[in-house]
């Protein structure tokens, strides 16, 4: 049972960024009206991808779009991620982690296989921004950020930001609210 409605931005340290989510399944029309709901989201917070923790549901689901735009905005359901080609180093942002900003390690090759909206696999090779997307997003599905993939010296830069939003995160009511 999904609760479309529970669908909102969810930010660190909310209890389901922190978990493996569980996987989808039959794609129903609950799931169409929750990855309408995540396109919503990452478009209003001009991301270029979303993934189900973010959007407050322990998911295997989530959004992407090369150029942050609706017509090129793909849904990804139980998806399953193959890297190679060695790493590289560039920076990152999450809109579950505003105002961190850090350098992360991916590989230089990414493609996802996944359901579609209509139940069908698929398999897309990441191009430009996607190659990151498609490796930042599937972390979220494991419960990993890229606070979780910071050097030492990173993580020192970014400890009174993380207090903050945990201060925050607590004045808003915390997990109890959700
Ligand atoms: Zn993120």
């Amino acid at each position: 049972m999904v609760d479309v409605d529970k669908c909102c931005m969810t930010c660190f340290p909310a209890a389901v960024l922190g978990g493996v989510a569980e996987p989808v399944g039959e794609v129903t029309d609950d799931i169409r009206r929750l990855a309408d709901k995540m396109i919503d989201i990452m478009l209003e917070k001009r991301g270029v991808g979303l993934a189900g923790p973010q959007a407050g549901m322990n998911l295997r689901i989530f959004v992407a779009s090369i150029d942050a735009s609706r017509e090129k905005t793909r849904v990804y359901i139980d998806p399953e991620i193959k890297v190679s080609g060695g790493l590289e180093i560039s920076e990152e942002g999450c809109l579950s982690l505003p105002g961190i900003h850090a350098k992360i390690k991916r590989y230089k090759q990414c493609s996802v296989t996944a359901t579609d909206l209509d139940g069908n696999r698929f398999t897309e090779v990441g191009e430009g921004v996607l190659i990151r997307a498609f490796q930042h997003e599937f972390d979220h599905l494991e419960g990993i950020m890229i606070k979780d993939r910071m050097g030492q010296v990173q993580m020192i830069g970014a400890r009174k930001r993380l207090r903050q939003l945990r201060e925050d995160f607590e004045n808003a009511g915390g997990d109890e609210d959700r």
